[in-house]
Order: structure tokens, then C-alpha cells, then sequence
């Protein structure tokens, strides 16, 4: 395993000996009640980090979201969503399931959008329609390849909402990526949002969990909800530790993970049978396409993974490599070479 390049995704971090001195000494209680101090500060910290009211630990970026949105949702209102966002294709239709609400779908470059994409899809409050409720902005967007959203262009989504009256949601497993790149705060993004979550569970290498922030009556929900999802814990101080210190050590390093998505996004440019656009390298994501001689993109994977270089296949010719903190700089270098070797000669793939 030690070999082993591990690009599949950056949740697959493992916690470091010092995030795991800081379990073993967390200070625990029964988080159901309110009593684990190690939960509560993580939740004072983050809710004081996102400037909002209240923040809430969960056990997951997909439970965050769920309960974000049936917190604000009733069955029959609308969520107007892009067409990548996570909560719709990778949270086994939970917005249906669990808040049963319909879907109104964007469709952006990259998912990140506008006010004037927003506009158009909002309902007329009138008694046929489904009532538009909510909007969901996903930053660092997945899909999109860690595309990074522009604060004005939140900024911009919010007014838009406002006129209408939505809720906007800012769906932030990666929203630590999106500040290390920009330079902007995680509250500079956060005041313009009714709701925030963020992943510890990523790129920032704790093993588990998520915060929801927002507002004190929204977080009552929340939390109501996150008990009804099976989502209440117990001595989660545990747990919680390691977010902790994950959210104070491990946030100004993701710019190495930057620097090493686009030195591997360079190097891919510039090998035979590779389509990969560089400047779409904004964060840790890199996304790249590849032609039909090197055959299709399971099968590429699959002669990487014999190299020991793991990665997932996302369409018929399209890869992600996701860079972390446990892919050193070393290790790029290593891919790279699998790489080279698999397309300057298209047999041997
Ligand atoms: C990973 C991720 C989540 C949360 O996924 P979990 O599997 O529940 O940890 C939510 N949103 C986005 C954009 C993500 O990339």
C-alpha cells in the first residue's frame, strides 16, 4: 500500500498520529443532550468561523444537506438546483425521498451560475404551481472539477433569491478549498447564504463528519431532523476532535493539493491521447478526457491501478484524480510517470 498513488477521491485521508492523539484525549459527554464539550466547541468554532448564529456537528456532508433542506422544504415545494450538484446525484435522491420535494434544474458551465439563471426558474406564486423555496449552491462544485465560485457571483444569487423570497443554501464539502484558492474568507462567502455546510471528512483528513450552520430556528430543525435521519450521536466528542483539528491545522496546506492537481494536469496536457484543460485546474480536482485509442475509461483505470495508480472513472472516456494530504508531491511525480507510460504506448494500455 505504500506504493500506492490514491487519486480515487480526497475522502479517502486518513487521520494523521497528532489528529489521532487529539481522539484520544478529546473530552466526551451524550451529544443527544447537549453535554459533549469537545462537539460544542467544535460548534461554537465553526459557527464563529462562518459568522452564523449556530452550527450543528452531523455525520456527513449528504446528511447536512438533507437536513438543510427538509429543514426549509415541505413535500411540494421546490428546490431549484444545477444539474451537477451533489445532493441531487449523489445523495440517492434524498431531496425526494426525505423532503419530497420537485427539482427545477440549471444548467451552468461548470455549476457555477448566476441570479439570471435563477430568475427564470422560480415559480409564480400561483395555487397550480409548486412552490419555489430553496436554491442550492455547491462551492468548490464536484463535477465541475473543483470549479470555484467568484463571491460576486454568490453575492449576486443571493439578490436574486431575495426577490423572491428563497433560501439559499451553500453546499461547502470543499468551501476550504474554494477560500485557500481565492483568499477569501469562509465567512465572506457565508454572509451571503441562509445555510452553509462544510466537510471535515475531505480534503481536510478527519475520518468523519460535517457542520450545518445557520440561523438558531433553522438549526432547531436541523437538528430535530438530523435525530428523525438516525443521525444523533452520542460520545461523538470522538469524532469531533478530529474535526477540530482538522479545521485548525490542515487548511492552509490545501494549496500543496492545488499545486499538485496542476502540476499533474500539466503534465497530463502534454501526453498523446490526453484532453485535459489546465486552466479548469482550480483547486484539487482534475478532470480529463481520454481518446478511443487508449480505450475506454474503466479500462484505463484499471492499467493504472496494476501501476498502482488509483482513480476513478467518471464517464465512458472521462477520468477525476483528486489530489490530498496523503498524495505527496513525490507521489505526483510517480503518477505521472505511470501516465506517460501507458499513452506513448497506447498497447501497453
Ligand atoms: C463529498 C460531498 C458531499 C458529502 O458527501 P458524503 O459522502 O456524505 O461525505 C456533499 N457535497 C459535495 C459537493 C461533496 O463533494
Amino acid at each position: 500500500m505504500a506504493n500506492v498513488v490514491d487519486l480515487r477521491s480526497d475522502t479517502v485521508t486518513k487521520p494523521s498520529p497528532a489528529m489521532r492523539q487529539a481522539i484520544a484525549n478529546a473530552e466526551v459527554g451524550d451529544d443527544v443532550h447537549g453535554d459533549d464539550p469537545t462537539v460544542n466547541r467544535l460548534q461554537e468554532y465553526m459557527a464563529n468561523l462562518l459568522s452564523k448564529e449556530v452550527a450543528l456537528y452531523v455525520p456527513s456532508g449528504t446528511m447536512a444537506n438533507q437536513v438543510s433542506i427538509r429543514s426549509v422544504c415541505e413535500p411540494g415545494d421546490e428546490l431549484i438546483l444545477d444539474e451537477t450538484t451533489h445532493s441531487y446525484n449523489y445523495e440517492t435522491a434524498g431531496p425526494s425521498a426525505l423532503a419530497g420535494v420537485s427539482l427545477r434544474f440549471i444548467r451552468s458551465a461548470r455549476g457555477v451560475f448566476n441570479g439570471t439563471d435563477v430568475e427564470p426558474l422560480v415559480r409564480p406564486r400561483v395555487m397550480h404551481f409548486a412552490n419555489s423555496r430553496m436554491v442550492i449552491v455547491e462551492n468548490t462544485n464536484n463535477v465541475g472539477g473543483g470549479s470555484v465560485w467568484p463571491l460576486e457571483q454568490v453575492r449576486d444569487v443571493r439578490a436574486a433569491a431575495d426577490r423572491h423570497g428563497l433560501h439559499v443554501h451553500l453546499d461547502g464539502a470543499r468551501l476550504m478549498n474554494a477560500c485557500v484558492a481565492t483568499g477569501n474568507k469562509p465567512a465572506d462567502f457565508a454572509r451571503y447564504v441562509d445555510s452553509i455546510s462544510i466537510c471535515f471528512s475531505k480534503g481536510l483528513g478527519a475520518p468523519v463528519g460535517s457542520i450545518v450552520a445557520g440561523p438558531a430556528d433553522f438549526i432547531d430543525r436541523a437538528r430535530r431532523f438530523r435525530k428523525m435521519f438516525g443521525g444523533g450521536m452520542r460520545q461523538a466528542g470522538i469524532i469531533a476532535a478530529a474535526a477540530l483539528y482538522a479545521i485548525q491545522h490542515n487548511v492552509e496546506r490545501l494549496a500543496e493539493d492545488h499545486a499538485n492537481a496542476r502540476k499533474l494536469a500539466t503534465a497530463l496536457a502534454e501526453l498523446p491521447g490526453v484532453k485535459v484543460d489546465v486552466d479548469s485546474v482550480e483547486t484539487n480536482i482534475v478532470i480529463f478526457d481520454i481518446e478511443l485509442e487508449l480505450g475506454g475509461a474503466a479500462n484505463f483505470a484499471q492499467k493504472l491501478r496494476e501501476r498502482d495508480v488509483w482513480l476513478l472513472p467518471t464517464g465512458p472516456q472521462r477520468l477525476r484524480a483528486v489530489t490530498h494530504l496523503d498524495v505527496p508531491a513525490a507521489q505526483i511525480d510517480q503518477a505521472i510517470e505511470v501516465f506517460r507510460a501507458l499513452c506513448t504506448q497506447p498497447s501497453a494500455a
